[in-house]
């Protein structure tokens, strides 16, 4: 017979055991200070038109789905994310997101669910800004089966990352209502903050961390989240100028005492599509 104080100790236990679950498996802290948000307008955080004071900015937009005809889909949203970005990822205007949900601004939260009205396709859209401070990239899986954005960040904010999600960008493995290969833009990267990914070599400073969804100590990732990586290391190179040998692991930084990105990540596939040498100094 199991008593009551038995009884509260499993139920610590597995308590315990679930948010150790969800935590990402690499981290290093950030030391600056920003206050939580709770909603945002879109026009602080939409790139300015090519006309704008920053003419370099730019994004990139790769198609990951169509459906056979338009159809409407449940999107929840991500931190940091914006009417202007979920109308560009669906391809749906924002006027129509808003009359779907009776949104009488531009304001959106985190966890949300938005109706998005005849979604002509899925979309990665990734926003680019002019910083010559990013120099390195250092890839990281999260050591977990399954996450999202919200999830790590919420994570990430209880461990005491200021900034909450302490990668740029995360791949998603299609679980928790994500697409495979969908890649969520983090807070951070909207405002090109440092990172909280890899302390060892002074990376959160000049390092783009990118993480991907699973446990590449367990599997190999997907198919599509391998595409989008690819893809993602395609833009970032070239926009930033990084040469292929700055692409890195986590585990190859001097000084880093971990096995993160796990012994299954996939950098045959990285280095041919690079055409150089990745994952080494
Ligand atoms: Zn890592």
């Amino acid at each position: 017979m199991v008593s009551f104080g038995n009884m509260k100790y499993i139920c610590n236990f597995f308590l315990v055991a679930l948010i150790f679950t969800l935590l990402p498996g690499c981290y290093s802290s950030s030391s600056m200070y920003v206050p939580r948000y709770s909603g945002y307008l879109e026009r602080d955080y939409a790139p300015p038109p090519p006309s704008g004071s920053r003419p370099n900015t730019k994004v990139v937009q790769k198609t990951l789905w169509v459906p056979s005809k338009p159809k409407n889909v449940v999107h929840e949203v991500a931190p940091l994310e914006t009417l202007w970005r979920i109308s560009k990822m669906y391809g749906v205007s924002v006027e129509s997101i808003r009359r779907a949900n009776g949104l009488k601004d531009y304001k959106i939260f985190v966890g949300q669910k938005l109706i998005i009205p005849k979604a002509r396709y899925f979309r990665n859209v990734i926003p680019l800004y002019p910083n010559s401070k990013w120099r390195y990239i250092v890839l990281h899986h999260t050591a977990t089966e399954i996450g999202k954005a919200r999830v790590i960040n919420d994570c990430h904010l209880n461990r005491g990352f200021i900034y909450g999600l302490g990668y740029h960008f995360l791949i998603d493995n299609g679980t928790l209502g994500k697409g495979d290969g969908q890649i969520e833009i983090s807070p951070r990267w909207i405002k090109q903050l440092d990172g909280a990914h890899c302390k060892a070599g002074g990376m959160n400073h000049k390092a783009i961390g990118i993480a991907l969804v699973g446990n590449f100590d367990e599997e190999r990732p997907t198919e599509a989240q391998i595409h989008s990586l690819i893809l993602l290391l395609k833009v970032l190179t070239e926009y930033y100028d990084i040469p292929p040998s700055h692409v890195v692991g986590h585990r190859d930084v001097p000084g880093a005492k971990t096995d993160c990105p796990g012994r299954f990540f996939p950098w045959r596939p990285i280095r041919v599509a690079l055409r150089g040498r990745v994952n080494s100094f």
